[in-house]
């Protein structure tokens, strides 16, 4: 979950949403690693119109991502900017 500034688009403060771990926030800049996404249900689904979010730290999304029986997909990033 992020608390963003009322006037910015800046994080404030930001909190793992499975653990609750407050994640390192400075200056506006998240400073450690954090699955955030943001998904919008479709049609097909039981969430029709539904938009959920969240935010994991590295911890949880290791854990949650260990629960898949098939290995997420990783891919090198081969340019960084
Ligand atoms: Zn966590």
């Amino acid at each position: 979950m992020k608390k963003k500034q009322s006037n910015s688009q800046l994080v404030k403060e930001m909190f793992c949403d499975r653990c609750g771990k407050k994640i390192h926030v400075k200056d506006g800049i998240v400073m450690e690693g954090v699955f955030s996404f943001e998904y919008e249900w479709g049609f097909f689904s039981n969430k029709d119109g539904e938009i959920h979010s969240a935010d994991l730290c590295e911890k949880c999304y290791d854990e949650v991502v260990s629960l898949c029986n098939i290995k997420v997909i990783k891919k090198e990033k081969t340019e960084i900017i």
